[in-house]
């Protein structure tokens, strides 16, 4: 890569947006709507503009995509431990790589990020946008849209592979509610999984939200751009710089609003100057506003597995991973604070199932470092799991672990399994012994949200305000899983895409 600007873009866009992920997708379709704006919207991953051209790992439904279109980092996930931490690569971002389970974060997480000062984002100003979002096939009425771009379906009964059925039944005997449709505001319980797909294809935001408008001449899509960072006039945005085909260039724009995902928005602010003073430094860039708040409070959804090794024909492919989901209140916790989902089979691991417990209001927070001046380097990435003072994630995910093994031993499950696998029996029955055990092996759900995080400016650690404006800085917007400022309790790209959804009003009616 030559590393001077060899070629400046004249044309001046109205929006540049970077990253054609969950939100940014989204994002560049609505603001794109008014022939009057033009958009220029920058994917560093491949652009595949039909489904039909689209490979088929990234159209399967039911398996994680993380091998071609990934961005290859790791986390540690406690000081001592690396993990792998894929996100997507590609136009769709995370939604063309991801799980396709789609479910909203519950009223109380929007209400909580309003009562922190920031206004319009109420679950109450925030339901039109998901609904605004989706073509709900199976529910209606106040709560659901039927005209959005994206698909949303629920597994019916007679789909449901004995371990989703067997968990069900078992769930209800606990005595768990059976909830029909999990983004039902008031849902709880055991519910069939809600996922944005049709058949057995995922849709992304790039075929959702992009391949129908690509007749738009007001709208270009360009992939394997790897922007560098933004750039900046007097406190006011100018345009951002480049990488594409080995070229570094500059385009020029009104309004740039960074849609590059919780860990690869921070690094683009910090290389533009804005952020911790000593992170700027770092990468050797100049500081033009200081936020210590990019790159912190970031948080994910920490989880551990109880697995069994299941009887021959029971976990297999091309059965779906995942079809069933309980959603509780921890004891002591706070409303729908926990998640088990009735894994059928671990792709490429055929021959186990598990009950997987998630925590979906952890304590703890980590951060991101940024030590390279490179635009495709990654922060170093610090989950800081179970650092928590008090301890309380480890205790709500032990627990979650001890409810599954009972729900487990339950005839109705332990019918399709040969024996446990892990963790033993004596550490699921030892607290201390369990709990050394999750530090040891808990992971992430690949959630990471909240480095760049929204608040009053009265608020040291926020970064952009309730219009997702970063503070101090004209024309600049951060969009995308960052803003959160508390992770919601749900898996988080329908959130993600809700925020371009809310953004793109925000900027339309002039706020
Ligand atoms: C493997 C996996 C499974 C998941 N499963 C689920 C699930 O089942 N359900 C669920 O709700 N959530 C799931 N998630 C999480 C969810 O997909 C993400 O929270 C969401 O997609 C994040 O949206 P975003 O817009 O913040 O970022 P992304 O969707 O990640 O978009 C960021 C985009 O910016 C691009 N980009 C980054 N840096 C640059 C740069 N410098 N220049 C240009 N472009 C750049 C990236 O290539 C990417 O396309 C999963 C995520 C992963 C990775």
């Amino acid at each position: 890569m030559r590393r001077v600007c060899l070629r400046a873009v004249s044309t001046v866009y109205d929006y540049i947006v970077v990253g054609a992920g969950s939100s940014g997708a989204a994002l560049a379709a609505r603001l794109s709507e008014d022939a009057d704006r033009s958009v220029l919207l920058l994917e560093a991953g491949p652009d595949y503009a039909t489904t039909e051209a689209t490979p088929h790992d990234l159209r399967y439904a039911h398996r994680v995509s993380v091998v071609d279109h990934d961005w290859g980092f790791t986390a540690n996930a406690t000081p001592d431990r690396e993990v792998y931490y894929p996100r997507g690569r590609v136009l769709g971002g995370s939604s063309a790589v991801n799980g396709t389970l789609a479910i909203r974060g519950t009223p109380e997480d929007f209400d909580e990020w309003a009562a922190l000062g920031n206004e319009g984002w109420s679950w109450e100003e925030c339901l039109p946008f998901f609904r605004r979002l989706e073509h709900d096939l199976d529910a209606s009425g106040d709560f659901h849209g039927t005209s959005g771009p994206l698909p949303i379906v629920r597994w019916r009964a007679d789909e449901m592979r004995p371990l989703g059925k067997a968990f069900i039944d078992v769930c209800r005997e606990f005595g768990f509610p059976y909830a029909e449709d999990f983004n039902d505001p008031e849902a709880t319980g055991i519910s069939p999984m809600a996922q944005n797909r049709t058949a057995d294809t995922r849709i992304s935001t790039a075929m959702a939200y992009l391949e129908p408008i690509r007749n738009r001449l007001n709208l270009s899509i360009r992939g394997g751009c790897l922007v560098n960072r933004v750039l900046l006039e007097d406190g006011r945005v100018t345009g951002v710089e480049v990488d594409s085909g080995g070229e570094r260039q500059t385009v020029r724009g009104r309004n740039v609003m960074l849609s590059a995902g919780a860990i690869m928005s921070p690094p683009i602010l910090v290389r533009s100057g804005i952020g911790a003073r000593e992170d700027v430094e770092a990468v050797g860039a100049t500081l033009v506003r200081e936020l210590p708040g990019v790159g912190r409070n970031l948080i994910d959804h920490p989880l551990c597995s109880v697995v069994w090794r299941s009887k021959p024909g029971v976990s297999v492919m091309p059965d779906p991973p995942v079809q069933t989901m309980l959603r509780y209140t921890a004891n002591g916790g706070e409303t729908n604070d926990m998640q088990i989902y009735m894994v059928n089979h671990f792709p490429g691991r055929e021959g186990n199932f598990a009950l997987l417990p998630i925590l979906q209001r952890p304590k703890s927070r980590g951060r991101l470092h940024f030590e390279s001046a490179a635009p495709d380097a990654q922060p170093r990435i610090e989950l800081n799991f179970f650092s928590d003072e008090g301890g309380d994630d480890v205790r709500r995910l032990r627990e979650g672990m001890q409810l599954s093994l009972r729900m487990g031993e339950h005839p109705a499950i332990a019918q399709y399994a040969e024996a446990l696998r892990t963790p033993s029996s004596e550490v699921l029955g030892d607290d201390a012994a369990l709990d050394a055990y999750i530090r040891a092996n808990g992971s992430h759900n690949y959630h990471p949200v909240g480095t760049a995080k929204m608040g009053p400016a009265s608020d040291p650690e926020a970064v952009v305000d309730a219009q997702c404006q970063v503070h101090g800085v004209e024309g600049l917007r951060v969009v995308d899983a960052s803003v959160m400022p508390t992770i919601v309790r749900a898996n988080t790209n329908l959130t993600c895409i809700m925020i371009g959804e809310r953004v793109a009003e925000l900027v339309v009616g002039g706020r």
